[in-house]
């Protein structure tokens, strides 16, 4: 149980729902900021303005998935207020306080170090990670079933990166009955790829591999789609980014050239918030746990 521990939630959307639920069963006491619009009450959790919450109680603090903005923002969909999470709230903190967020950016990683707190990316996560390719495969098959005239099965389908996402990607695509490329640059990654049944090829010779490509779905996080790959595609190819913001594509020659191109940064938490939240909520248990023992095992 979280017997005792006093946890901000700051802002987040329908995922950190399931993360309140969870936290407010294992007994922990919430402070809710960015949810003053939110219909449901939890029972040991309070809403709060960030300006009236006290963080020299707090033991852990809750961001949402992308964390901060560049400036410090913290979005919420339950509230119209803005939020700023600042260097001097932290400062503030217990020691031992520390800030879970899904990912991480300059300024969170600035403000966390200046405070000198802990900061745990759960994205960083091998296992939240895996967990969370599951439902943005299932958003990219939402995607490709929405943007296209032809059926998945049978059709050509090139994956760019064989990492966490990739390789679920590519999986149950080829499952679905399509003709499954999968580019990489690391021999052992051609290697898997081949022992999955799939076809590899070396993103070196990428503009070779989608001349006949239907669906183009990129895991890189690096301008890989570029104006000269796009311009070996068929005209009817469907480019779907998953790679995180600015995504690895060219989008502005997509237009020029007409090829649809869909940045689908977030997949999880739009087809799946319930279970995107679940997942996020049981590692996050496990984590406040072990630091509570740990705690209590230095205390004794
Ligand atoms: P990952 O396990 O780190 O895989 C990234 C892949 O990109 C690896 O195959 C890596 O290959 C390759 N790669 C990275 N930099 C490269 C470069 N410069 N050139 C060639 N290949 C490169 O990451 P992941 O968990 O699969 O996530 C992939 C992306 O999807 C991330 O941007 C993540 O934020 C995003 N994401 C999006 C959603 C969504 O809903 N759209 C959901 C989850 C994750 P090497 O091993 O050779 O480096």
């Amino acid at each position: 149980m979280l017997t005792g521990l006093q946890i901000a939630v700051i802002g987040g959307d329908a995922r950190q729902l399931e993360i309140i639920r969870k936290l407010t069963e294992m007994d922990a006491k919430l402070s809710l900021i960015g949810f003053e619009q939110l219909d449901h009450a939890f029972t040991g959790a309070i809403k709060e303005k960030i300006d009236d919450l006290d963080f020299s109680t707090m033991d852990a603090i809750i961001l949402p998935v992308p964390g901060t903005t560049q400036d410090g923002q913290i979005e919420t969909i339950f509230s119209n207020e803005k939020v700023v999470l600042t260097e001097e709230m932290l400062s503030v903190t217990p020691e031992h306080c520390t800030i879970y967020s899904g990912i991480s950016n300059g300024y969170l990683n600035g403000i966390v170090k200046a405070a000198d707190r802990r900061l745990v990316q759960l994205f960083e996560r091998d296992d939240v990670a895996i967990y969370n390719s599951i439902p943005t495969v299932e958003g990219t098959i939402m995607l490709a079933i929405q943007h296209t005239d032809f059926t998945i099965h049978g059709s050509n389908i090139a994956v760019l990166g064989l990492g966490r996402v990739g390789m679920s990607v590519a999986r149950t695509f080829h499952a679905l009955g399509a003709k499954v490329s999968v580019g990489a640059r690391k021999s052992e990654h051609i290697a898997r790829i081949t022992e999955m049944g799939l076809t590899p090829f070396l993103l070196k010779d990428i503009q070779q591999y989608v001349k006949d490509t239907d669906i183009c779905i990129n895991t890189i996080p690096y301008q890989i789609v570029t104006a000269s790959v796009i311009s070996k595609m068929p005209a009817h190819t469907l480019i779907l980014d998953l790679a995180s913001k600015p995504g690895g594509t060219d989008f502005r020659y997509a237009e020029k050239r007409g090829i649809k191109a869909i940045l689908a940064p977030g997949l999880p938490g739009i087809v799946a918030p319930k279970t995107a939240g679940q997942i996020l909520a049981g590692v996050l248990i496990q984590l406040l746990m072990d630091d509570l023992m740990e705690r209590k095992g230095k205390e004794k």
